[in-house]
């Protein structure tokens, strides 16, 4: 039975605090305190949502996001039809918090392989949704107030706010450009740590070092020289590696990747971070992972089980299904490990051409879908907004997809608020599209040089 209430807490609460008896239980009342958590501070703003909204309201080619324009294979999205109509309805309902156990077993098959090690697929692989719910699972779960965390520059933005919620400070260390004397392209790889500034990084503050090997944005893929240097300090040092390898099976010209977790003394102390986004051409899917030792997981699953508890079942099936076949394939010709980075180096290659003929020097990328092109020759086409604060790539990217409908990313995105206007030269683009979203990119700058030349 509904009764009728006298006047409501609420009314009664506003009335009392109002002294007067004025007051109304109105939707304008409001709260004195500070609503939001102190750990928010600083950490608001967020490239993406205004980088997004720009290429989404101005751009007629987007190469700005990193994400696929092209579909994800059919085995992938068979697996998928499979899972979603086939006859197991329980599909349909939660699976084991910690990762589906198909998913599981076979990533731990899978990385058995590439580490050389035996895995227990409850305890050293846990599912994830996405890279970037392994990331928080990571900072939260690994770094304390006080903690320091190395982070190498340029860098995927959301690694700095994701250690400040945590409590811990980021340190920097940035690659440092070393172009070569003959003239020829910049690559990837001549981007690289200072030595001995990396190693003045490192102290007792400091919990843990997050790597990105193949690295977004730059696409450089760390050689064993590098991750050997890194991995001596780590065991010096005592520190945790957060190691970000989303695009693992993202290499070109015959470059391996290596796994740090695979050097001496650095798998008790690594968390290998991976994506089905990236692996099979699918971000949407968000599905993701970690691998390690347990004595790491063992408290990813703790932050894990006390915030999302659980990643949809049915795409981890299709993903597993994913996975039993690349096993079956692996090293073959037909498997898509094999063939995407052959497809990919190829667009690279095409974007490369396109942007070298327009004098937006390219920066070779040696993996991941992204390259990093060099635009201070075209300081000329963009008006000077006198008096704005504004870096000058942040202002070309926007001018560029307003004015040509090209949209890509500012490389000081990628850098800490000091060290961001030592890189205001540069802007990232995705080439993981289809042929003819590359070659309409193409057809914009060959316009754009016709009109410069011409003016
Ligand atoms: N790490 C890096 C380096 C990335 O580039 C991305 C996605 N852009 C992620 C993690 C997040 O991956 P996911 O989409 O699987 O969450």
């Amino acid at each position: 039975m509904l009764r009728r209430a006298g006047p409501s807490l609420c009314h009664f609460l506003l009335e009392r605090n109002s002294g007067a008896g004025r007051s109304s239980c109105s939707r304008e009342a409001k709260m004195s305190r500070p609503v939001q958590a102190r750990r928010l501070e600083g950490i608001d703003k967020n490239i993406w949502v205004e980088f997004v909204k720009l290429a989404a309201t101005y751009s007629k080619v987007n190469l700005g996001q990193g994400f696929p324009d092209f579909p994800a294979p059919d085995f992938l999205t068979e697996a998928l039809s499979r899972a979603l109509g086939g006859g197991n309805h329980m599909l349909h309902q939660y699976t084991r918090a910690f990762g589906h156990p198909p998913l599981v077993k076979v990533l731990a098959q899978f990385f058995e392989k590439l580490l050389g090690r035996d895995l227990d697929p409850m305890t050293n692989v846990m599912v994830t949704v996405g890279a970037y719910q392994a990331l928080f699972c990571c900072f939260q779960a690994l770094v304390d107030e006080g903690d320091e965390v190395i982070i190498i520059e340029p860098f995927f933005d959301c690694y700095e706010p994701m250690v400040k919620m945590a409590g811990g400070t980021p340190v920097f260390v940035p690659l440092r450009p070393n172009p070569p004397k003959d003239g020829k392209l910049m690559s990837s790889a001549d981007w690289q740590l200072d030595a001995a500034e990396l190693a003045s990084k490192f102290s007792e503050r400091t919990k843990a070092i997050v790597l990105n090997s193949p690295n977004n944005p730059l696409g450089k893929v760390f050689s064993r020289g590098e991750l050997g240097l890194i991995a001596e300090l780590c065991v010096k040092h005592d520190v945790l590696c957060i190691s970000d390898e989303v695009y693992e099976w993202l290499v070109y010209d015959g470059k391996q990747h290596i796994r740090i977790a695979s050097l001496e003394g650095m798998w008790e102390r690594t968390v290998i971070i991976g994506s089905a986004g990236k692996t099979f051409s699918a971000t949407g899917w968000k599905v993701g992972w970690v691998v390690g030792p347990d004595r790491l997981l063992k408290h990813l699953r703790t932050v894990h089980q006390n915030s999302v508890y659980h990643c949809a079942t049915i795409a981890q099936e299709a993903v597993a299904q994913g996975f039993q076949r690349e096993l079956m394939l692996y090293g073959k010709p037909e498997s898509y490990f094999v063939q995407l980075p052959k497809e990919l180096q190829q667009k690279r290659d095409w974007l490369v051409q396109s942007l070298d003929g327009v004098g937006m020097k390219p920066i070779i990328p040696e993996g991941t879908y992204f390259l990093v092109a060099d635009i201070s020759q075209f300081k000329s086409d963009v008006p000077d907004v006198p008096d704005s604060d504004e870096p000058y790539d942040y202002r070309f990217t926007k001018w560029m997809v307003k004015n040509k409908g090209l949209a890509a990313i500012p490389l000081s995105a990628f850098y800490s608020e000091a060290h961001k206007n030592n890189y205001t030269n540069f802007i990232r683009f995705c080439f993981a599209k289809e042929e003819a979203t590359l070659k309409a990119a193409n057809d914009i700058l060959q316009k754009w040089k016709q009109e410069k030349t011409s003016s």
